[in-house]
């Protein structure tokens, strides 16, 4: 039994070396023991989705658990511009109405999944800008600007890369992508496109706006997956959750007894025989019996990882690739679109990607949103801050001459600088999924891996939830044997 001056030192000696929340309850006492009756079962990384879906399942199911935060906020890649009028989305925004999972876990913690508000039809329209010229709609087929074959020349660029590749889909089940039947779509995007009749102008069209980090280096059986899941996924339509869709981390935290603990960086991962060991930046460490790591690739590529893994495991966390994704919110300050007679929102081969028009409930324009993706966010991010507002709103002066002096930027956000993502989300290179999809995820040791990267079914938010169900079953069995 502790005498109560043992405990008083004990409470001396953590406070003198500043160890904190959970930790402090495995902090070794004065006789050289593990607190065992107090310990945490599992420390759980990343407070995203998925790393706080799993700590409330492993909650639920009676183990004491943590959760570590290295940004200032929980949530990740869902996060509400809170402050900003009409709270615009800089991460995940759709929920499919097949997210069983997400949709479930809402409903649990009581957040509404809603549908979006309607739209005015103008919200339908917009105005092309390819090759340096404004074009409308209507006009694309004519336009001198429009290079593409002459059997896509009525296709709007948009509309391309659904017309090489929803007919083209072969999967009829949401596992069979990687089941090794459909190496031979492991190829570059560009060469899939190539075969199926799509021209180099269609290709490059293609290149400037989709989900992907460039045709040429990601692997079309990768595109087609995350495609299919339009069809195979159960999704045919998308709501949103209702307040935005910071109110889902949130709801979810709230609901956990040990409140997740922000600013945590996690720098270190030392596997003992009989613990996991976890070390901040900020000096504190935890300990663990195991650990539920939700770390995107790019961020666990920061910290040190002392536990064997296979080298295959170990080259899929060095190298698997992230789609850059930035955005910048603009308050149009006049209607200039009145001025030049042309709908507000783009779709662009420029610099600035896609345009997106998102209006209030009057139905006027509340905001445009420049949404650059691949080598645009990749070459937008090597801007510094000044520079990039300046750049922006040049470019849109010379998309839309009449916007200038009319554009205020609200917010800018790059998904690629982020250090704690290195990306939106990740991608396959050509070759990479047959060679890392069977070793990605599984545990080591007493580390289970969990976050969308780690999910074979489904992608996004529904990809990070189900990661979470998984992760934690095997988390429970390296627990029920330990
Ligand atoms: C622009 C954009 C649009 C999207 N649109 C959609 C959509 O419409 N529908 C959809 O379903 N999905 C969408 N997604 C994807 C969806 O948001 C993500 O798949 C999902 O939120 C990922 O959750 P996660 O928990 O796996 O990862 P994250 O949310 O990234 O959580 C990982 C957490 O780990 C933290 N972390 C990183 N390193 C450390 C460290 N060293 N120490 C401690 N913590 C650390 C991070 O800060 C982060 O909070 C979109 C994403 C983006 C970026």
């Amino acid at each position: 039994m502790k005498t109560s001056s043992t405990l008083q030192g004990r409470r001396e000696f953590i406070r003198q070396v500043g160890i904190s929340g959970s930790a402090l309850l495995f902090a070794p006492d004065f006789m050289g023991h593990w607190a065992a009756d107090t310990r945490t079962d599992v420390m759980v990384l990343g407070g995203g989705i998925a790393g706080l879906y799993a700590a409330l399942q492993l909650q639920e199911k009676g183990y004491s658990v943590g959760v570590l935060e290295g940004a200032n906020r929980l949530g990740g890649r869902l996060f509400t511009l809170d402050n900003i009028p009409g709270r615009p989305e800089v991460g995940g925004i759709e929920v499919g109405n097949g997210y069983q999972s997400i949709i479930g876990l809402a409903e649990k913690v009581g957040v509404a999944i809603v549908a979006h508000p309607p739209a005015p039809p103008q919200a339908r329209e917009l105005t092309l800008f390819v090759r340096g010229k404004a074009i409308s709609t209507q006009n694309w087929h004519a336009s001198d600007c429009n290079l593409l074959a002459e059997a896509e020349k009525k296709l709007l660029p948009p509309l391309l890369e659904s017309h090489y590749t929803m007919k083209n889909i072969p999967f009829k089940q949401l596992d069979e992508w990687y089941s090794g039947n459909f190496q031979s779509l492991d190829i570059p995007y560009a060469d899939f496109l190539r075969q199926k009749g799509a021209s180099d102008e269609a290709i490059r069209l293609i290149d400037v706006n989709a989900n992907i980090h460039g045709v040429h280096r990601t692997s079309a059986l990768h595109v087609l997956r995350s495609l299919s899941l339009r069809i195979i996924g159960g999704s045919t339509t998308t709501l949103r959750i209702e307040g935005g869709s910071s109110r889902l981390p949130q709801a979810v935290a709230a609901k956990l007894k040990q409140a997740p603990e922000t600013g945590k960086i996690v720098k270190r991962i030392v596997q003992k025989k009989k613990r996991v060991e976890i070390y901040c930046s900020d000096g504190s460490r935890y300990v663990a019996r195991a650990v539920i790591c939700t770390l995107p690739f790019p961020a666990l590529r920061q910290v040190e990882f002392l536990t064997p893994l296979p080298s295959l495991q170990q080259d899929a966390i060095a190298n698997m690739p992230y789609i850059p994704i930035s955005q910048v919110h603009m308050r149009p300050t006049a209607p200039f679109w009145e001025e030049d007679k042309m709908p507000p929102a783009m779709w662009t081969d420029s610099p600035l990607g896609r345009i997106f028009a998102t209006y209030n409930e009057k139905g006027e324009v509340e905001r445009l949103t420049s949404w650059m993706v691949g080598n645009e966010a990749a070459n937008f991010d090597k801007l510094p801050s000044e520079q990039a507002r300046a750049f922006v709103l040049s470019e849109m002066a010379k998309l839309r001459p009449a916007s200038k002096g009319h554009l205020e930027i609200l917010y800018m956000n790059s998904w690629g600088n982020n250090p704690l993502n290195g990306g939106a989300y990740h991608q396959y290179a050509p070759g990479q999924i047959g060679k890392w999809v069977p070793h990605l995820a599984k545990p080591a040791g007493k580390i289970c891996f969990a976050g969308e990267h780690t999910c074979f079914t489904h992608t996004g938010m529904e990809g990070a939830a189900q990661s979470a169900e998984r992760a934690v079953k095997e988390v429970e069995q390296i627990l029920n044997a330990s």
